[in-house]
């Protein structure tokens, strides 16, 4: 499998090059030239698969080129050998007709584990084969750098830096980014907003003398592996509920676009979806628009989800991508523009993303009403982000299943879950002692020079 970049004007690589280079040099996203369709006699051999084979059998097509079959076998079962949960990615029944896919059981309680646990293999085989090393960089509304951190200490060949926007984001989160031991990782505190910490990540990517001085890697969304890795989830909830003898939906919390486009991605290789549905908080560019067609984005408004305050969404461009057709050029067009504050989707791209994609916006009181009436009507206690993605679920049900994403524990958000429920949602015992282990942690401006003068010199530490 060949990956090209959504700009069309960067170098077409293998699966490890794109995995190792994150952003590809020209600013775009790669994605892959084409994909894998299944049948529908392989799609319903997947059903009553474990997880793990059913990840192999999906994403083989992709890294065929890269791994021995056996090597990546091995990968898949270290990577998800640490979850909490035999199925993985269980289902829990809401409504006649709706269902939660828990994406909370891996290390650190957020679905970004389920791709960052599988980099972390695929990085370290990559490396150890190659000889080299890399250093890390990577921005987080919070749960990307909790589980890139997990997913890479104690690594040789890698170092880890991790930028949060400083006060924003939850103790959980905050203490499982600084209270790791290990020398490889490093936990940044960024004086401002998460797209302030995407947009110095990507600043540091297009400063090819550092990028290259430090051998720069990528594990945001950005990374085609990351959005990979997440197709799979979508095949064994499908499969679980009768596809592909009947079609179902899904309603994803949307931040950054990752998530919800591994859907897509699902679809476009065979993989009955009736709707998509988008679902974002006050931050509701995406909503926006595919409502409007403007793509603008305003001022953050931190909310009680915080890994969904954005309003720079990323992946957005790979769907902008599809929606054109694969045109480079007009996407590299577009990205200008967005630099001067924003743009119009043309008619035909626009049509093309809402045929793919549905969507809703959820206010801070109607997320806390959710996670308060789904306890009582269910006995679930919801994460804010996965509460979103239940009201705009139930506003979307229809013959088809309704799969909602659960995708963060609501322990790793407890004083909102309490605000709502009066309930202080414990954490899983194994990680019982989170709050008494010190905290690392180093502050940093919201200025590029300084930033990268902190990851020299700590690298060289
Ligand atoms: C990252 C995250 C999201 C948003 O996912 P994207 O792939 O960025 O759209 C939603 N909920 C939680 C809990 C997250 O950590």
């Amino acid at each position: 499998m060949r990956y090209v970049s959504t700009r069309g004007e960067a170098p077409v690589l293998g699966f490890e090059d794109t995995m190792l280079t994150g952003l590809a040099r020209d600013g775009g996203l790669y994605v892959p030239e084409d994909l894998p369709v299944l049948s529908q006699g392989d799609i319903a051999a997947l059903a009553g698969q474990s997880y793990e084979e059913v990840a192999h059998r999906i994403m083989w097509p992709f890294v065929s080129e890269a791994f021995a079959e056996d090597d990546f076998a091995d990968m898949i079962s270290r990577a998800y050998a640490g979850f909490g949960h035999d199925a993985r990615a269980p289902l829990v029944q809401l409504g006649p007709n709706h269902h939660l896919l828990e994406l909370f059981h891996g290390p650190t309680l957020a679905f970004k584990d389920f791709a960052m646990q599988l980099i972390g293999q695929m990085f370290e085989h990559t490396l150890t084969h190659r000889g080299d090393r890399v250093t890390i960089v990577g921005a987080t509304s919070g749960d990307t750098g909790s589980a890139a951190i997990e997913a890479f200490r104690g690594l040789d060949a890698v170092d880890v830096f991790i930028m949060y926007p400083h006060g924003r984001v939850s103790e959980v989160q905050r203490r499982q980014m600084t209270t790791p031991t290990e020398g490889n990782v490093h936990a940044l505190a960024l004086t401002g907003h998460f797209d302030d910490c995407q947009a110095r990540v990507k600043d540091m990517f297009n400063d090819f003398p550092f990028r290259d001085r430090v051998a720069l890697a990528g594990v945001n969304s950005i990374n085609f592996a990351r959005v990979l890795a997440q197709v799979v989830y979508y095949f064994t909830a499908a499969t679980a509920l009768g596809a592909p003898h009947r079609p179902v939906s899904f309603t994803v919390p949307t931040g950054n676009f990752g998530d919800i486009f591994a859907g897509h991605i699902a679809k476009r290789m065979g993989l009955p979806i009736e709707q998509l549905v988008v679902a974002t908080n006050q931050n509701d560019i995406l909503h926006r628009c595919l409502t409007t067609g403007e793509y603008r984005p305003g001022t953050v408004e931190p909310s009680i989800s915080p890994s969904m305050d954005i309003q720079v969404s990323s992946n957005f461009e790979r769907a902008l991508h599809v929606a054109y057709g694969g045109d480079g050029a007009a996407i590299a067009q577009l990205m200008n523009e967005l630099k001067d504050g924003g743009f119009s989707v043309s008619q035909g791209a626009l049509e093309a993303l809402r045929e793919t994609y549905v969507s809703g916006r959820v206010s801070e009181a109607e997320t806390s009403r959710a996670i308060s009436d789904t306890l009582a009507r269910t006995g679930e206690l919801l994460c804010p982000h996965t509460a979103v993605g239940v009201v705009v679920a139930e506003d979307h049900l229809g013959p088809a299943p309704m799969v909602t994403l659960a995708t963060a524990h609501p322990a790793k958000f407890p004083d909102a879950v309490e605000a709502a429920t009066g309930i202080r949602p414990a954490l899983p015992p194994r990680m019982g002692d989170l709050f008494e282990r010190d905290e690392r942690v180093t502050r940093v401006e919201n200025d590029l020079a300084a930033v990268e003068a902190v990851i020299e010199e700590r690298r060289a530490a």
